[in-house]
């Protein structure tokens, strides 16, 4: 335990109000402010406001109490100057009708989030406009939090609930950048899909993220598209891309087709839910070098294989 010092009570409203600004926390009570100086770490110690207590993590709906949960638990702040900020407070359990035993929300802070509403919209947008290194570095932050981040933040653009207006532009512009900085397959690999998993998870967890998940597509899938390589000439060979019949999701083929486009590799993607007959008929016509026919896991087989790839 560090040496503590006392900065500010509940019990003196102005302070709190003024702690309460600096935190970027609102509707928030803030208890009292400490500060440890080993760990360099000022702690701030909060509840939510009347009337904003007891509501279910997912839906908002005012709740009865369950349980105290796991106790106190910390969020990280944006920093105060260079000095690292968390706020605390308890994590009780709430019973919801709609979500059952849940973690009751908190007014600062997005369900399952670690960190603070303020520090998760100033990655986001960080995310979008600054390179992979200038973000980790000065939000001293992992680039895989980035990740959960900016689908947190997606989530809540679809909610109607965020400050970002035009975020499909807005992620497809990103989505640009970091493939010119780091090519098709990191950026698949170390970007998109985790995102994608990580939606995928919380729909089946809690519902209501289809149409985030969906935005996200639409964005990676126009970027993709704007990679361009080698053209497919007379007499030359080519990779063939599908989905079988049935499938109706390309956009782990066209992350494929972008990353053969990159190498000079020509491919030829004919879509969704190609029946076999016009597969049969395209492989004798075009008389590829390879072929790769997309089937993927359904959200029902992942949720009973959870962890195995979805791609
Ligand atoms: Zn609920």
């Amino acid at each position: 335990m560090g040496c503590w010092e006392r900065l500010g009570t509940g019990n003196d409203v102005r302070t709190g109000r003024v702690w309460a600004r600096l935190l970027g926390v609102d509707k928030t009570v803030v208890e009292r402010v400490e500060f440890d100086e080993d760990a360099g770490e000022l702690v701030a110690h909060v509840r939510p406001a009347r009337g904003e207590r007891r509501r279910c993590g997912v839906c908002r709906r005012r709740c009865p109490g369950y349980d105290p949960g796991e106790g106190r638990r910390r969020w990280r702040s944006l920093d105060l100057g260079v000095v690292w900020a968390v706020v605390e407070a308890d994590a009780p359990r709430v019973r919801c009708v709609s979500h059952g035993v849940v973690v009751a929300a908190v007014t600062w802070a997005r369900l399952g989030a670690g960190h603070t509403r303020f520090l998760d919209d100033q990655v986001a947008w960080l995310a979008v406009t600054c390179s992979k290194s200038a973000v980790m570095e000065l939000m001293r932050i992992a680039w895989r939090t980035v990740g959960a981040i900016i689908t947190r933040v997606a989530s809540d653009a679809m909610a109607g609930v965020d400050r970002f207006a035009d975020l499909r532009r807005t992620l497809a512009g990103a989505l640009r950048r970091h493939l010119d900085e780091h090519r098709v397959v990191t950026t698949w690999d170390r970007l998109c899909r985790p995102v994608l998993v990580e939606l995928i998870r919380r729909h089946l967890d809690h519902g209501g993220c289809i149409d985030a998940e969906h935005l996200l597509s639409w964005a990676i899938s126009s970027a993709l598209h704007q990679v361009t390589g080698a053209a497919r000439t007379a007499g030359s060979r080519t990779t063939l891309l599908a989905c079988a019949a049935g499938e109706r999701h390309t956009l782990a083929l066209e992350a494929l087709r972008a990353a053969l486009a990159e190498q000079g590799v020509p491919a030829q993607m004919l879509g969704v839910d190609l029946p076999t007959e016009a597969l049969t008929s395209a492989l004798l016509r075009l008389r590829p070098d390879s072929m790769q026919i997309g089937r993927w896991r359904s959200c029902e087989r992942w949720r009973a294989a959870r962890g195995a790839p979805l791609w």
